[in-house]
């Protein structure tokens, strides 16, 4: 079968090739590729930055936004063959650890954790896989090719999860506002989930763009482009950081209303060292009760609320997001960015 490789570590490493089928050791559920969505920790990874092959191998198949159609599942496996299934990005450290044993891998505390598609085990950008009963998680048909954002959307599922967990220190926390940091697919998820609980929703991106603000629009919500005077005019109780800029991080810590929290997202490379005025900022945060917490990856019940947001989501936003969509055979044309690019997928049926 045909499937998106990479030597990680090795920049202009990856490639289309003809790989073996998925062993039997993956699990006993085997899926058809529908699609694959690209993100920014895939491009990462074909720049040499970030990802590992699977132990004793050389490469690694790249993928792990799936979406795919069940071929053969045991009886009892949750899933029937035609049923539209994602595979759940990471599995458990081996120890395990207390997080792992609960079923909280995205919450990992031995860094032992392994990922499809980033770090030590094969992705879903192949024409078929495989997934375990306890790691495939069925898509409502209606959803369609739309399914293939369920698994950014659980990204924020857990954030939104986790800022509720921490805003519910106070028994009097009764959030107003958010303002999300860049309107790529994280950042309009997380603004439609803002949307959904209700909240003003504020999405602050350092370009304008037609069909961005257009979006955030649709959601009832505002789209601002001049910076820091944004974020000094909304005073959000929420900020959700999605763009991993360090600059920008730097200058969100402390700008929130008081009792707010600040949400980090991105996964970024080090090495973007600046100086800061700690004594201002701990300052203002230790007298505002001010929360700044990072959040990466997602377990089962983060899919499952993020499936719960995209069935409630309307449809045609939902599709918006989806800018391109590439064949197989065009897959280098999907790995590379374009500033009017939302969400690129692979589409296996093109
Ligand atoms: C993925 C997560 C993963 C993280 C770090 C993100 O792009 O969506 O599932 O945990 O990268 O590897």
């Amino acid at each position: 079968m045909r499937a998106i490789t990479v030597f990680p570590g090795q920049p202009g490493s990856v490639r289309l090739e003809d790989v073996p089928d998925p062993p039997a050791s993956d699990g006993p559920i085997l899926v058809r590729t529908v699609a694959l969505g690209v993100c920014g920790t895939d491009r990462d990874i074909v720049a040499g930055e970030y990802g590992w092959a699977p132990p004793g191998e050389n490469r690694l198949v790249l993928g792990h936004e799936s979406l795919g159609r069940v071929e053969h599942a045991p009886a009892g496996a949750g899933v029937v063959p035609d049923d539209l299934v994602v595979g759940i990005v990471r599995r458990p450290d081996p120890v395990p650890c207390p997080a792992c044993a609960v079923g909280e891998w995205d919450m990992c505390r031995n860094g032992r954790y392994t990922e499809r598609g980033i770090k030590e085990r094969n992705g879903y950008g192949a024409e078929r896989f495989r997934l375990e009963s306890e790691f495939a998680v069925r898509v409502d048909p209606g959803l369609g090719l739309l399914g293939v954002l369920l698994e950014p959307a659980s990204i924020l599922a857990k954030a939104w999860d986790h800022t509720e967990r921490i805003g519910h220190r106070s028994r009097g926390w009764k959030p107003k506002a958010v303002m999300v940091t860049g309107a790529g697919p994280i950042g309009l998820l997380a603004a439609l989930m803002g949307a959904q609980r209700g909240l003003d929703v504020h999405v602050l991106n350092r370009h304008a763009s037609d069909l961005k603000s257009s979006l955030v629009r649709e959601l009832g919500g505002s789209f601002h482009t001049d910076g820091m005077a944004a974020v000094d005019r909304v005073q959000p109780d929420v900020l959700i950081e999605c763009t991993g800029s360090p600059e920008l991080i730097g200058e969100v810590l402390a700008r929130t209303a008081s009792g707010g929290i600040v949400c980090l997202t991105g996964v970024t490379a080090p090495g973007h060292a600046r100086s800061l005025d700690i004594g201002r900022y701990n300052r203002t945060m230790v007298l505002n009760n001010d929360a700044v917490f990072g959040t990466v990856n997602a377990n089962r019940r983060h899919y499952e609320m993020a499936a719960k947001a995209l069935a409630l989501a309307d449809k045609t936003w939902l599709a918006r997001l989806i800018t391109r969509r590439v064949s197989v055979e065009r897959w280098s044309e999907a790995l590379r960015h374009s500033p009017d690019d939302i969400k690129v997928v692979i589409d296996f049926s093109l």
